[in-house]
């Protein structure tokens, strides 16, 4: 493996072999990757690109793969180089992945502007999550100016990709249902844009329909901190009808959070965020992966099976087994 200098310097020149390379570096478990990976990342972070980062969402077949070939397809275009990376930690609770075990964009895989990467494995969402952040740095100081981030519309990888993104769309379907309902409540707190996709042939009335009965129901919802209201629009991957507008849309917004601050203001928000994450999955796994605590682990969960002492008692002692031991 070539020294953090030689890899860095490969990542600026905009090198797409020696980016998927540090990657690796970044998803590691290992010890000795896990600290190259600190220094890749902390001298790419130097690099100061200017790029956007917006989550995309919704559930398995709603057609987020192809909304994202489209998409990209038109931002590779206008000039724009586009990496795409998914959030599923589905892919280590299941063994069989939600997003990655189809043929996936086989377009914008050929497309030399394009940078395609699956999501990364992790025992918890927590490690997951910090992979693909370390992933979206290093990317734009490959001079990617475009990430949108992939993940599947079940669980908590929804807000942990919300909390890494400039703007987060929720794709749907018409007819599903839920338009009648009324939407998860948290997702509607998250989504700055919903867009209903399979707006073609008979199901262009249906999704007219559905786009409507979503924006009385935004109504009944606060605008967001900002005062963004969040969008409906229709869109159609398979047919490219629709895309242009979204993509539209996404500009007008991040150009009016960059001028009123509010852009900034919560990359600083979310940075501050996973420097939180950040202390916590680190003491997580060396707590965890410490030689000398785990078959201690063992020993008291027995004991707290057994209710010869207490879980809060045991957890004390354990931390302090390790505070002295490490
Ligand atoms: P994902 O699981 O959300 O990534 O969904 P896919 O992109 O794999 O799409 C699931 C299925 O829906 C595929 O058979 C696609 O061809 C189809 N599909 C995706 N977008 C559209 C669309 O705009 N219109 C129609 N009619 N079908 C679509």
């Amino acid at each position: 493996m070539p020294s953090v200098d030689v890899l860095v310097e490969g990542i600026i020149k905009g090198d797409s072999s020696t980016l998927g390379r540090a990657i690796t570096l970044v998803e590691s478990n290992r010890k000795d990757h896990l600290e190259k990976a600190n220094a890749i990342v902390q001298k790419c972070l130097s690099q100061k690109r200017d790029a956007i980062r917006i989550g995309i969402t919704g559930v398995p077949g709603v057609g987020k793969s192809t909304f994202i070939e489209a998409l990209g397809a038109q931002l590779n275009a206008q000039g724009n180089r586009v990496a795409v990376l998914a959030v599923d930690p589905t892919s280590t609770q299941s063994k069989g992945s939600i997003l990655g075990d189809k043929t996936r964009m086989d377009e914008l895989v050929k497309n030399p502007k394009a940078f395609i990467r699956p999501s990364p494995s992790g025992e918890t969402l927590g490690g997951v999550a910090r992979k693909t952040r370390e992933t979206i740095i290093l990317c734009e100081a490959a001079g990617y100016n475009i990430v949108l981030i992939e993940t599947v519309g079940v669980g908590q990888s929804e807000t942990a990709v919300h909390g890494m993104v400039d703007f987060f769309l929720l794709l749907k379907l018409s007819g599903a249902g839920d338009e009648l309902q009324g939407i998860k409540r948290g997702i509607v707190e998250m989504a700055d844009a919903l867009v209903v996709n399979k707006a073609d042939g008979d199901n262009i009335k249906k999704a007219a329909a559905a786009a409507g009965a979503f924006k009385r129901a935004l109504h009944l919802y606060p605008p967001k901190e900002n005062g963004w209201i969040p969008k409906v629009l229709t869109c159609s991957a398979t047919e490219n009808s629709g895309i242009d507008a979204i993509w539209e849309m996404i500009q007008g917004y991040i150009e009016q959070n960059k001028k009123s601050g509010y852009f900034l203001e919560k990359r600083k928000r979310q940075n501050r965020n996973w420097l939180y994450e950040s202390i916590e999955e680190r003491l997580k796994s060396e707590f965890f992966q410490n030689g000398n605590i785990a078959p201690e682990i063992e020993k008291f969960v027995t004991e707290v099976m057994a209710e010869t002492i207490s879980p809060f008692q045991a957890a004390a002692e354990l931390i302090g087994m390790f505070k002295n031991k490490s």
